[in-house]
């Protein structure tokens, strides 16, 4: 009877007996049918006369229209900043900082609605939005609102100078958040901005030009250009940049860094990551377990920095397996712009076809697959929660990013291999160590070539923590003092 009774009760934490009734966020996202080019101040038409649809992957309907910006568009965007470069880059430090407290204020003002923007955008939970996007995102103008005033600090005996024009290209797994990882450091200098936001996440920036206009923001500081990869390779290629800031996937990272060879323009790349999540047989493992979700299924596993590849220790790979599909066994994965949901839907078709393909690829190199049992919308791109185990370090999913809810187990035996396997990889982003004690902590973290180790945790972000990587990952630091001295010189 006991036994019985403790079943069911464990049925009904973990879902099997209950749902739980639907809870849509219902505030309205303002988003406008079709969305011009923001060039010089005003939203404008492009030259080039074409125009994109913008849909959700939750549910594939179309949401909007942004404009594809072509060569002359990219012009008109350059040569407006560079003729708002020299009053900005003049202005007193205080004046800028101004600006920059005004955008993180209206930010959390109109909070609410950007959050369900970017859900119905880009497919992400709206708790992660609401919780995570929009609060970081206004977080990073505040933090660079307060540098621009104090500039003098950031390098001591030396003038920080502006570096003119500086195109910048965003990806789509966290489009506002990106967004103010370069906005805000490259305003705070002086500097003036041509920014491309990724084509399946368009709608937050433009949303956020809104915003430099309610601000008063003098023309042509902000330019944003939206389009596809052919916009984003004219905004790399145009002479006016003095500076490229990219992030993206490794492969378009490298191209750019063979372009702008030669042309004494500065770059910071921020690609992809296949970042290692360590347990220790010391480790908190409820806690281990609850850091390993949150590593590789926070924002759908579109993380550039996921947990993707566990490494655990076999003396506990059985209990940790058992715990972490249970946990999964709780997840849900389902509309975005419900309130209960977990996982929300992949960013686009393509991604889709992309994390289905390293999936299938890994079952039939041997992987030994778990998925959670779920019912999937029928419309709009998902993925379930998906664990590959039983596989080694030459099988594709564990050398390849996936950038999906897919993670990839391996074991270790010593600290040794496990740093070892840790690094065995051509990325260097992230890390992860779990572990009871501080000196193991201390020995694995400064031995692994990744550009931010958590400890005891994933995940954690702070705009005075300089993020950035090693190797494939990327050059170049975002966020802290390092982010803010890659978008001056020194002088
Ligand atoms: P992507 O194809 O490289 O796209 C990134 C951005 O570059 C998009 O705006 C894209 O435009 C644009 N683009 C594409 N081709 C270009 C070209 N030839 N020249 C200039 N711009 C070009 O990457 P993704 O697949 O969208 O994004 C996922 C990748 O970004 C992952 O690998 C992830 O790890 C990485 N990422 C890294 C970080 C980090 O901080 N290290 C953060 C987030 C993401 P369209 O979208 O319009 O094609
Ligand atoms: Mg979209």
């Amino acid at each position: 009877m006991a036994i019985k009774k403790k079943r069911v009760a464990r049925e009904l934490l973990f879902g099997d007996l209950w749902e739980f009734d639907p809870a849509p966020e219902t505030a309205p996202a303002f988003i406008a049918d079709r969305y011009g080019l923001f060039i010089n101040g005003e939203f404008v038409a492009p030259k080039s006369k074409k125009w994109i649809d913008s849909i959700s992957p939750r549910d594939e309907k179309k949401i909007s229209e942004i404009a594809l910006a072509g060569q002359a568009d990219v012009n008109a965007a350059y040569a407006a900043a560079a003729r708002a470069f020299p009053a900005w880059s003049k202005l007193p430090g205080a004046e800028r900082g101004k600006y920059l407290y005004r955008l993180a204020r209206l930010l959390q003002d109109r909070a609410r609605e950007f959050a369900v923007a970017e859900t119905i955008d880009g497919g992400k939970p709206i708790r992660e939005a609401r919780d995570f996007d929009v609060p970081m995102a206004a977080a990073h103008f505040f933090y660079h609102a307060g540098w621009a005033d104090k500039l003098e600090y950031a390098a001591p005996g030396r003038d920080l100078k502006a570096l003119g024009v500086v195109g910048q290209v965003i990806p789509w797994n966290f489009p506002l958040l990106m967004l103010a990882w370069k906005l805000a450091p490259a305003l705070a200098l002086g500097n003036t901005v041509v920014l491309k936001p990724a084509e399946t996440t368009s709608v937050t920036a433009l949303k956020f030009a809104e915003l430099i206009r309610d601000v008063g923001l003098p023309k042509g500081v902000v330019n944003i250009v939206t389009g596809a990869g052919e916009t984003g390779a004219a905004v790399v290629k145009h002479p006016t940049a003095a500076k490229i800031a990219f992030t993206g996937s490794t492969g378009v990272g490298k191209w750019i860094q063979r372009e702008l060879a030669g042309t004494g323009k500065r770059l910071t790349l921020e690609l992809g990551g296949k970042g290692a999540n360590i347990v220790f047989e010391d480790a908190a493992i409820d806690q281990a377990v609850e850091g390993i979700i949150n590593g590789i299924f926070f924002n759908q596993g579109h993380v550039c920095c996921a947990g993707s590849r566990l490494l655990v220790q076999e003396s506990i790979e059985v209990e940790v397996l058992r715990k972490l599909k249970l946990r999964m066994k709780s997840l849900r994965t389902g509309d975005p712009l419900d309130k209960n949901t977990d996982i929300g839907a992949i960013n686009s078709k393509r991604q889709w076809e992309r994390i289905t393909e390293l999936v299938d690829a890994g079952v039939s190199e041997g992987a030994e697959i778990y998925q959670n049992d779920c019912t999937l919308p029928k419309k709009g791109f998902y993925f379930p929660p998906t664990l590959l185990c039983g596989v080694t370090q030459s099988h594709r999913v564990v050398k390849e990013e996936i950038f999906g809810p897919v993670l990839s187990v391996l074991t270790f035996r010593t600290p040794d291999e496990a740093v070892e396997k840790a690094n065995n990889t051509a990325y260097g982003l992230s890390a992860g160590v779990w572990t009871d004690k501080g000196s193991k902590y201390l020995a694995v973290a400064s031995q692994l070539k990744a550009g931010v180790v958590w400890g005891n945790s994933f995940n954690k972000f702070d705009p005075a923590s300089p993020f950035g990587g090693f190797k494939e990952s990327g050059f170049g630091r975002e966020g802290g003092r390092q982010g803010l001295l890659e978008y001056g010189e020194l002088v």
